[in-house]
């Protein structure tokens, strides 16, 4: 914990003496320390795209806007770099909200079926695009957890992208569901390029990228897995992985089971 001390001449008291005050700041401290953190870690990310944005732009305007073929490409990679910053930004923001404790929740019992299902058919274009085959739980199964909609949905949606984004064409996607005695467990298994040990961990800092060209390739903001972590444990849930290289990885959440519904 950390304790700020204060002392204060007492004013116009008849006996010389001084009032200690002790007040905890902790919160104050751990608040400001993630603000300057994320500060540092957001105006370097940034950076990159603004970067290539202005250099796109100046190669345009010393000429290349003349040569019509130049000129087309080099627009495409000015809005591909505009989506990566605004994609940036939206998840900046969302895990500054999360890490500060100030996201503003719903709690009530959410269809996770319901969101699997929504979530599957929403990345059904992408599997397809990259032959990786997408398999759900059984269609009778209801499942409902006690906790953020919005949370929920984008727990899982993070977790669907990352595992088609790291499968090889011909891998396969699982997602399945188990309850237990006070939880549900959301299981994301892929048999895609794996995660090293030693990097398990760290996968859910911020920013932290096994492979940073890769992933940056594949269009992540390297955030995705802080925010599952953080919006979890929000949740009152927790985050784990297994993971082998070569052979895929397996990432499952627990979070609260709602009193009534599950089948
Ligand atoms: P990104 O936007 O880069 O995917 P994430 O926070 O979602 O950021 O993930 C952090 C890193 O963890 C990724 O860059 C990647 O190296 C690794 N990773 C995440 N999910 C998987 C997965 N299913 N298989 C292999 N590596 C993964």
């Amino acid at each position: 914990r950390c304790l700020a001390l204060h002392a204060t001449r007492l004013p116009g008291s008849p006996c010389p003496g001084v009032m200690l005050v002790l007040r905890d700041v902790s919160e104050l401290r751990r608040l400001e320390n993630l603000r300057r953190e994320l500060v540092a870690n957001v105006s370097h990310e940034l950076k990159t795209p603004l970067a290539a944005i202005k250099a796109y732009a100046e190669t345009l305007r010393l000429g290349a806007v003349n040569d019509p073929e130049i000129n087309l490409t080099f627009v495409h990679r000015i809005e591909e770099q505009a989506e990566r910053l605004h994609e940036l930004i939206l998840d900046i923001l969302q895990i500054a909200r999360v890490e500060a404790g100030q996201e503003a929740f719903e709690i009530c019992d959410v269809p996770l079926h319901e969101l699997i299902e929504e979530c599957l058919a929403q990345f059904a274009d992408l599997a397809q695009s990259k032959r990786v085959e997408l398999i759900g739980p059984p269609i009778d199964q209801e499942i409902f957890v006690r906790g953020d909609e919005e949370g929920v949905r984008t727990i899982l949606n993070n977790l669907v992208d990352n595992a088609i984004k790291y499968t090889p064409a011909d891998g396969r996607v699982t997602v399945r569901c188990t309850i237990e005695t006070s939880a549900v467990m959301l299981e994301v298994q892929d048999t895609g390029i794996g995660i090293a040990e030693k990097d398990q961990a760290r996968v859910f800092e911020r920013f932290y990228r096994v492979d940073k060209a890769r992933s940056r390739e594949m269009g992540g903001t390297g955030l995705g897995l802080s925010i599952v972590k953080h919006l979890s444990q929000a949740l009152g849930g927790s985050v784990g992985l297994d993971s082998t290289i070569g052979k895929g990885s397996t990432f499952r959440v627990h979070l609260p089971r709602a009193m009534s519904g599950n089948k």
